[in-house]
């Protein structure tokens, strides 16, 4: 589904130059990619993800 999926293509291309804010610098930032994405309507791109538990 991960590598086939049209729906999520947009998450799949995403890379850490696309985030933005302290999600851009951090350690996880390959792996998460700015985590949960519920958070990209909130602010309107990937990144500085304000649920995010790791940057507290
Ligand atoms: S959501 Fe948190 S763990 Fe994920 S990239 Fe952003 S700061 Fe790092």
């Amino acid at each position: 589904m991960w590598e086939e999926s049209y729906q999520l293509g947009y998450i799949r291309a995403r890379t850490v130059d696309d985030l933005w804010g302290y999600c851009r610098e951090c350690y996880y930032a390959e792996t998460c990619m700015a985590g949960c994405t519920a958070a990209e309507p909130l602010l309107g791109r990937p990144g500085n993800n304000p649920f995010c538990h790791h940057a507290r």
